[in-house]
């Protein structure tokens, strides 16, 4: 049986034609699934009912289950899935006032085997498909209270530029008008630093937003908080950001998590001012969640407020994450490590 949310609008036309069904009709069926949200072919209600059997009968909606949920006391839910292969990821639904963004997982574990998450603890088990990419989505809709997904974020489980294809092939569908609307720039694809991918993305058209993550300013340190600095050291990592905004013109975020006794000293702020400047781009930092599997912890309050202030005072557009869900293990990863010790 055939994934649905394999194909796009053009494609469910091509197949209903073949059927000798009227091509208008995949928008019906676009329309139930992507904005109605429904999860069964039964539930269609304007379509005839020998369609919808045909339907069920070639296709599915969902391939993954939703094994657990759980909420922070901030509003932050996270979303436990099983794939039909037995791995599990997460996605996390995090409201604030103006926006819902979704994160959402492009890998089941992965082989980038930064220190500090959770998520490259148990090693890489697969990519995730277009289709099971789109479905987290899915299930971050249906369980939004009804408020709309305004914004997603691809810094769930994975590296999304190790999955290219399939993420670029899941945005362009998760973009469109017939499925979630959800505009380009408001989407947003964090990578570790998968150097040589960067040219063929700014080449895309896709008017995406990059977010890097840097978490160091040094290729000493940046090498034992992320192993992949071994291969792309930061001048390399710096010059491909230079050419994807010299070629898109878009400014990139550059992530920078705050480890307590590791990163967040001065003398780190002032070596990052230092290979950021003439860039257009903007630091987001984000003090750690605590994990007590890796050892990590947050810097205190005013540790972090001196590096965000250091960072400004040298003229580099910088913002300050608030921690989100730490009463239900946030960080990427982390709700899977757990199950999956058990
Ligand atoms: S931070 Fe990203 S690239 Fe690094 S181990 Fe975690 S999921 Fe992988």
């Amino acid at each position: 049986m055939k994934d649905i949310k394999e194909l796009d609008l053009k494609g469910l036309e091509g197949i209903f034609t073949k059927w000798g069904e009227h091509p208008f009709r995949a928008r019906q069926v676009f329309s139930w699934i992507y904005k109605k949200g429904a999860l069964d072919f039964g539930e269609m209600s304007d379509l005839p009912s020998d369609l919808r059997g045909k339907l069920k009968e070639n296709f599915c909606i969902l391939s993954s289950k939703l094994v657990k949920k759980v909420k922070s006391s901030d509003g932050t839910e996270k979303l436990l899935l099983e794939l039909k292969d037995g791995n599990f990821i997460e996605a996390v639904i995090i409201p604030t006032e103006k926006r819902i963004t979704g994160c959402i997982s492009t890998q089941a574990g992965c082989k980038f085997a930064c220190s500090f998450c959770a998520s490259g603890v148990l090693g890489f088990k697969r990519n995730l498909s277009s289709q099971e990419i789109i479905e987290e989505v899915l299930y971050l809709k249906n369980n939004s209270q009804g408020r709309k997904l305004t914004h997603l974020v691809f810094m769930g489980i994975g590296e999304p530029l190790d999955n290219y294809d399939n993420v670029i092939k899941a945005i362009r569908i998760i973009n469109s008008p017939a499925t979630f609307n959800i505009g380009a720039r408001r989407i947003t694809i964090s990578t570790s630093g998968v150097v040589p991918v960067f040219k063929k993305l700014s080449e895309e058209g896709l008017q995406v937003e990059l977010s890097v993550s840097l978490h160091a300013a040094d290729d000493k340190a940046r090498s034992s908080l992320m192993p992949i600095n071994r291969i792309y050291p930061l001048k390399d990592l710096i010059s491909a950001c230079r050419e994807y905004i010299n070629q898109t013109n878009r400014q990139i975020t550059f992530e920078y998590i705050l480890i307590k006794d590791v990163n967040s000293g001065l003398q780190n702020a002032l070596k990052l001012s230092k290979i950021l400047r003439g860039l257009n781009c903007k630091v987001n930092l984000i003090p750690s969640n605590a994990v007590k599997e890796l050892g990590i912890q947050p810097p205190a309050k005013p540790e972090i407020l001196s590096f965000r202030d250091y960072l400004e005072k040298a003229g580099i557009n910088t913002t300050l994450r608030r921690p989100r869900g730490e009463d239900i293990e946030a960080a990427c990863g982390q709700l899977r490590l757990k199950h999956e010790k058990k």
